[in-house]
């Protein structure tokens, strides 16, 4: 069962304010949640959670993780420039990037980001651009063969198995890279990987850190590099469908910390500080897609059509992912009706929803689709001349505040060139 975060009383008067469909967050939510992982990881002294920006690149947000205790995860120049703008700098930026343009590893350095190499080639490139080697770098790796635990169908979709996607470098790539980097000037050393997406598992972290705590001691031993840092990257997921279990984050912590005792602490490597750069994890339960239903439909199936299309919420479009639905005020009523949820573009893969049992659902009524707050409104688009919507925060006191107004016609045609 799943429940929304707001009730229809107060939703009813937050629509008379901001017209649907809109993007509503939790900031309860979002800070108690951020409070967890901080106290899962709390043995470690280094440890730093770098939001992935590009779940959620809201700036309100990004300042509400920041004060708690959140740094960020960047991979492209307006990342790195929002980030900037947020008060993010230093050691608090993480750029993860991969097929990256000079401009960017530029601004990167610039701000004093820690840069995560996805290639070895990327060294000489990276040097070429900004004249130097930091003196604090990391790595990305890339195991290959296969990598599957818990991971989601379209977590597969999102990530591959590690032979097939494009991250990162090879075992010998990593030893090669870390010595040329020496070489060159680099003192502090990070490693970082990313195998599977949105992982419904509390065993995907620590058998990562087990990966790396290993390849990390080897490296020590073969190059001689300090490592100061193990990246466990993306990918712990959320229950999308009420029936699965949450992944436990202090079960997680402590997964973590038992692999770090059982590899790091005996290879004379307690020092070493762990970062993660969730974004689905920190976000996606604690929003909201907020719309109403405008028509319904009676042909070969049943449609009930919304005024929120795939332009806002990518995912069912494209992953075919399940978010579920609540038909407010109806909450108690039997899901006895079948139904397809569209929106309106002119593609038949706009549905929010396929053949999904709800209650009788009446024109006017209003919906809420669980589970938007990462890789929602951020993966929006303008297909079909739909705009983005506004994004609002449910603030702890109960009030709202908007935290991004909707596009507008001016917006859209801004950058069209009319004579
Ligand atoms: C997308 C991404 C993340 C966040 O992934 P989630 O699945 O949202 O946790 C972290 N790091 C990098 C490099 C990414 O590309």
């Amino acid at each position: 069962m799943k429940t929304p975060f707001v009730t229809l009383e107060q939703l009813q008067e937050i629509v008379k304010q901001y017209p649907t469909p809109f993007h509503l967050y939790d900031e309860r939510g979002i800070r108690e949640n951020a409070r967890a992982l901080r106290q899962a990881f709390a043995w470690n002294p280094g440890f730093r959670e770098h939001f992935a920006v590009k779940a959620t690149p809201n700036p309100q947000i990004l300042k509400l993780l920041r004060e708690e205790g959140c740094g960020v995860d960047c991979s492209s120049l307006t990342e790195l420039m929002m980030s900037e703008r947020c008060g993010f700098a230093g050691e608090e930026i993480m750029f993860s990037s991969n097929d990256t343009p000079a401009e960017e590893f530029a601004l990167a350095a610039k701000l004093g980001a820690t840069i995560n190499l996805d290639d070895i080639t990327h060294i000489d490139f990276l040097r070429d651009t900004i004249g130097t080697i930091p003196k604090k770098i990391s790595c990305r790796y890339n195991p290959g063969g296969t990598f599957t635990l818990g991971e989601s169908k379209e977590g597969f979709q999102v990530m591959d198995n590690p032979g097939d996607a494009k991250y990162g470098m090879t075992r010998p790539q990593m030893t090669e890279a870390f010595r040329r980097l020496r070489e060159l000037g680099a003192e502090q050393f990070g490693i970082h990987a990313f195998l599977a997406s949105n992982t419904i598992s509390n065993e995907y972290y620590p058998a990562l850190a087990s990966i790396l705590f290993q390849v990390a001691a080897e490296l020590k031993e073969e190059t001689g590099c300090h490592i100061t840092f193990i990246n466990l990257s993306g990918g712990v997921g959320v229950p999308y469908h009420p029936d699965q279990p949450a992944n436990d984050i202090a079960v997680i912590g402590d997964g973590v910390r038992r692999a770090y005792e059982e590899i790091l602490v005996p290879a004379g490597m307690g020092d070493v500080a762990i970062h993660t750069e969730l974004g689905r994890f920190m976000l996606a339960p604690y929003g909201h897609l907020i719309t109403r239903v405008l028509h319904e439909k009676h042909i070969h199936k049943e449609y009930i059509g919304v005024d929120a299309c795939a332009a806002n919420l990518m995912r069912p479009a494209i992953y075919g992912a399940y978010h579920h639905i609540t038909v407010m005020g109806k909450e108690g009523a039997p899901c006895d009706h079948k139904y397809d949820i569209t929106g309106s573009l002119c593609e038949n893969c706009d549905k929010f929803a396929v053949d999904r049992m709800l209650p009788e659902i009446q024109i006017g009524d209003l919906l809420v689709i669980h589970d938007t707050g990462a890789h929602g409104h951020a993966m929006g688009y303008q297909y079909n001349g739909r705009l983005r919507s506004a994004e609002v925060l449910l603030c702890e006191d109960g009030s709202t505040r908007l935290i991004r107004r909707a596009e507008t016609p001016e917006d859209y045609f801004a950058t069209a060139i009319w004579d």
